[in-house]
């Protein structure tokens, strides 16, 4: 039977193999040829104490044969072209959905409105450099979906370890590094995601599925409650079962459900600024340390505090990152942020986003499209305070936090480039007041990370959808459409890549056990 140790390491020997099959020797207390072999399970840095030092949990084999470990990912089967699901959106949702499909033998037919990775790529640059958005084809549409261009955190607080297993071993299979498998933040980086999904791409259209891109979905016609069929650039295509996965930026899909009464409702979500930091001041507050030498990675952080009974928290931080402009449409100014695998940049940012509850939101006038008119609107202003260009307002932490517009900006990731101007004029003022107290109160417990060497960009609205599309919890049907299946992050189940695939994954299985028991109705 094999054992588990758990070990410390210096940072420079976490990931060398010579040095951990040294540290499981001499904590066994064994000779070297009787360890016949070893892994690590998990690695995680551990910065209470100094010298900061890695923590390793480690399988061994002694004196026993070694077995490598296994990694089950999703497999291939000969599929029946007769039994089809079409899938709208492919993002981690509808990639993940599709890659299912195929495992359980039923032809994915997918339909995604953006452009292949590198394609999409050059309208990236257009957007970055030249201030022109293409509303469908973005940081958040096109091959990959929102998660394409991202740090590829792949965190989840999904409590099902079987299923992100599968999806983190799966990305593995599709050339993710190892690594991702192991440490406790695992992340991929903007610069190797691409090259996975176009080998998703490949494996799903080698075995037999279709893929379309330029695609979008633009009408759905309905009989007794059910989907008889879709229209996609305005082409009719009859339709059995529709896994809907495209996303929360997707405002268009919204307004055509509530248009077609197939029922939506308004969800809260969070809202704010996104705040850049150089990743020098973070690495000196987490590593206690003036330099954190050539082996530590860029640190992190994660905040969260209570304002007047209204939650402010960090969000989809990025170490050694870079804040990008991800608007979907052309008057309206949006950021988030990602970062390469190596998080070599010299900045820090992070979302710093305010509960958004549906009290705050004009139900009575909007229904369930208030969280998006309400995001709308904030981006709106943004656009117009950055001189209705992609230019984002922008404000020094302490300033804002005084209420004072900045005299000069220090200098920021954001190519576009940032307007100096007061950021009360763009939020609501509860918004305003809540991240005020969140940043005074981040700033205790961090004194370094409350400077005016930081600065605030505006807005990061995009945390999670505004809406949900409601669904039978044990089924995944749409609660009045039977054969409808919403889901990711558009439908409001899932939050980041891997709760998105993990939530297609569910939804193929479901299509299958919908179609089954209707068989059996039927015979
Ligand atoms: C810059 C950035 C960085 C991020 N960083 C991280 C991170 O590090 N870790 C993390 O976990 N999450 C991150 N996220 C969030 C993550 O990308 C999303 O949570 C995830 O992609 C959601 O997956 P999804 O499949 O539900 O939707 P999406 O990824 O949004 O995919 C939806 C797809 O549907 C398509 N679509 C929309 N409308 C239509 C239509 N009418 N017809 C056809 N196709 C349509 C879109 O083009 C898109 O490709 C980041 C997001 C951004 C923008």
């Amino acid at each position: 039977m094999p054992d588990i140790v758990e070990i410390f390491l210096k940072p420079e020997h976490a990931y060398d193999d010579e040095e951990i099959r040294k540290a499981v020797v001499s904590n066994k207390h064994i000779r070297a040829d009787e360890l016949t072999g070893c892994h690590v399970i998990r690695r995680s840095i551990d910065a209470r104490k100094k010298p900061i030092q890695y923590f390793l949990r480690v399988e061994v084999f002694i004196n026993e044969p070694y077995s490598l470990p296994t990694y089950p990912s999703l497999e291939a089967k000969t599929i029946n072209p007769d039994k089809a699901v079409h899938i709208i959106g492919f993002g981690p949702a509808g990639m993940f959905a599709a890659l299912k499909c195929i495992e359980l033998g039923i032809k994915p037919i997918v339909f995604e409105r953006g452009k292949q990775v590198k394609e999409r790529r050059r309208d990236l640059a257009k957007l970055t450099r030249e201030h022109v958005v293409n509303p469908d084809s973005n940081y958040c549409f096109g091959e990959g979906g929102a998660g394409t261009y991202s740090d590829g955190k792949l965190y989840t607080r999904s409590k099902k370890r079987g299923d992100l297993n599968l999806v983190l071993n799966t990305l593995v299979k599709f050339g993710a590094p190892k690594t991702i498998l192991t440490d406790a933040h695992p992340h991929i980086g903007t610069n190797k995601l691409p090259l996975i999904i176009e080998n998703m791409r490949e494996f799903i259209l080698q075995n037999g599925g279709d893929i379309h891109f330029n695609s979008k979905l633009t009408d759905l016609e309905l009989e007794n409650d059910t989907i008889s069929a879709i229209h996609v650039n305005n082409e009719r295509i009859p339709c059995e079962q529709l896994i809907l996965a495209t996303g929360h930026s997707a405002r268009d899909i919204f307004e055509l459900l509530h248009k077609k009464s197939i029922a939506i409702e308004a969800k809260p979500f969070a809202l704010g600024v996104r705040v850049e930091h150089p990743q020098k001041i973070i690495d000196q507050i987490q590593y206690k340390c003036k330099d954190r030498g050539d082996f530590l990675p860029p640190a992190s952080y994660s905040l969260v505090q209570q304002v007047n009974g209204r939650g402010v928290y960090s969000f989809c931080m990025c170490p050694g990152g870079i804040i990008a402009p991800c608007a979907t449409d052309v008057e309206e100014v949006v950021v988030n942020g990602w970062s390469p695998s190596k998080r070599d940049n010299p900045y820090a940012n992070s979302g710093m986003v305010v509960e958004i509850k549906l009290s705050d939101l004009d139900i009575d006038q909007y229904g369930p499209l208030a969280g998006v008119e309400f995001q709308k609107q904030i981006e709106y202003k943004s656009w117009l305070m950055g001189g209705k260009t992609q230019k984002v307002p922008g404000q020094r932490l302490i300033d804002f936090v005084q209420k004072k517009t900045s005299r000069d900006l220090p200098k920021s990731s954001y190519i576009p480039g940032v307007v100096s101007s007061n950021l009360w004029d763009v939020f609501p003022d509860f918004v305003a007041k809540t991240l005020r107290g969140g940043l005074k109160a981040f700033g205790k417990k961090m004194p370094a990370y409350y400077t005016n060497d930081a600065l605030l960009h505006a807005v990061e609205s995009r945390t999670s959808s505004p809406v949900r599309i409601p669904r039978d919890k044990e089924s995944f049907q749409h609660l009045k459409v039977s054969n409808l299946f919403p889901s990711g992050e558009g439908a409001g189940y899932a939050g980041g890549i891997v709760s998105a695939a993990i939530d297609g994954m569910r939804c193929a299985e479901a299509t299958v056990r919908v179609a089954d028991k209707s068989q059996t109705a039927k015979s």
